[in-house]
């Protein structure tokens, strides 16, 4: 029996609707030919255009239609010129983690053989890992709240113990699931600074709680400054790494650098009921409007969509299409056809999601 999910688009700015319309219709050509579900899309309207236009940045039924759907996919939302009174950018992605709990800010950092890096990988070697950054909390508690006096300013880093279980829970889980699809080793590598700052040893002492609940996976602690040396000098002997809010937030684009820049990183933003996608860059403003944006990374989050929608309603059809689409995407870039620029091609967006569905074809 055929099974429907809803999904919420929120359709961004700049670049945001070019590299969503591509996507949509991959998803609609996907699920159009899989007996086994159904994608309905709902708008969800919302972000920096729309409040230009109406004075409202993120209406509530817009909220509503996400807290109402199977998962949400958002593509890149804000615009430098477009702000609030008080300066700050619109940020509906932002403000959807806090409203729907979104701890987990999922970001593949994934490397195949013929994919271009800066990095000079030995032989053999690819690099396959996930950074989980936690998105609530950290030092990005006091967003926008900082205390800031004539001679000093001061932000707070939160971290509490709801929060961090749950988010150590996920990283064991997603770990064990990456073993058992053989995707990972099944290790976990908490990402602190636990030598100088309580919080991080508090951080840290939750970790190993719950990776005493996963014998058969392998759990282990590294600081965050090493991690980042590691990352250059050895990336593929990681495969989870979870960490707080603004190390993760630092260490996922030095990620997006591994693969070859913003244009190819996917992430999620997850949390224990709800769950949105969305690429890691932002609305590339300077190139807005001229179709030449390169959609792989949208492509690749409504990927992890169909993986993830699939594993939590436990349908292999899902997670099936979901892992062709990634792998697509992947051969796609390996054989250097149809690449945007910023990948050092001369293709426009359409053109690079087209060869995405030429893929796809048996
Ligand atoms: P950006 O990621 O939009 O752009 C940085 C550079 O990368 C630009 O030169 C841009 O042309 C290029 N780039 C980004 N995505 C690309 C793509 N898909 N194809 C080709 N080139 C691409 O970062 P920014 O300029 O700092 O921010 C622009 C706006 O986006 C700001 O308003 C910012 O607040 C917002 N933003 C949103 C998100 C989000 O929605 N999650 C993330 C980051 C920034």
């Amino acid at each position: 029996m055929k099974k429907n999910y809803d999904v919420a688009v929120f359709h961004g700015d700049g670049i945001g609707p070019e590299i969503m319309a591509p996507t949509l219709e991959i998803l609609r050509q996907l699920s159009g030919k899989n007996p086994s579900y159904e994608l309905a899309f709902s708008d969800a309207p919302a972000g920096a255009s729309h409040y230009a236009e109406t004075g409202e940045s993120f209406p509530a039924g817009s909220l509503e239609t996400a807290r109402n759907a199977d998962a949400i996919l958002l593509s890149a939302m804000g615009l430098p010129d477009v702000r609030y009174p008080d300066g700050t950018e619109i940020s509906p992605q932002i403000d959807l983690r806090k409203q729907l709990g979104l701890f987990a800010g999922v970001r593949p950092v994934k490397v195949s053989s013929g994919q271009t890096t800066p990095l000079s990988l030995p032989n053999g070697k690819e690099i396959d890992f996930v950074l989980i950054r936690e998105s609530t909390e950290g030092l990005f508690f006091t967003q926008g709240a900082g205390e800031v006096t004539e001679h000093e300013a001061r932000e707070t880093l939160l971290i509490t113990r709801e929060v961090s279980e749950k988010l150590f829970r996920f990283a064991f889980e997603l770990a064990q699931n990456r073993k058992d699809t053989r995707r990972g080793r099944g290790r976990v590598t908490c990402v602190d600074k636990a030598n100088v700052f309580r919080a991080f040893a508090f951080f840290r002492s939750m970790f190993d709680a719950e990776a005493a609940h996963h014998p058969e996976l392998q759990a282990d602690h590294a600081y965050v400054d090493a991690t980042a040396l590691w990352m250059v000098q050895k990336p593929w002997e990681f495969d989870v790494l979870v960490t707080e809010n603004m190390f993760g937030d630092i260490l996922s684009d030095l990620g997006a650098g591994l693969m070859g820049g913003l244009g190819l990183a996917p992430s999620a933003d997850i949390g224990l009921n709800h769950a949105v996608f969305q690429p890691c860059h932002g609305s590339a403003p300077d190139i807005a409007g001229q179709g030449i944006a390169n959609p792989f990374a949208m492509i690749l989050s409504a990927a992890m969509m169909l993986e993830w929608l699939g594993l939590t309603h436990d349908h292999p059809g899902l997670s099936n299409d979901g892992e062709r689409l990634r792998e697509a995407v992947e051969k796609v870039t390996a054989n250097g056809q149809n690449l945007t620029r910023d990948l050092g091609g001369s293709a426009g967006t359409q053109d690079a999601a087209s060869s995405v569905l030429d893929e796809l074809r048996p």
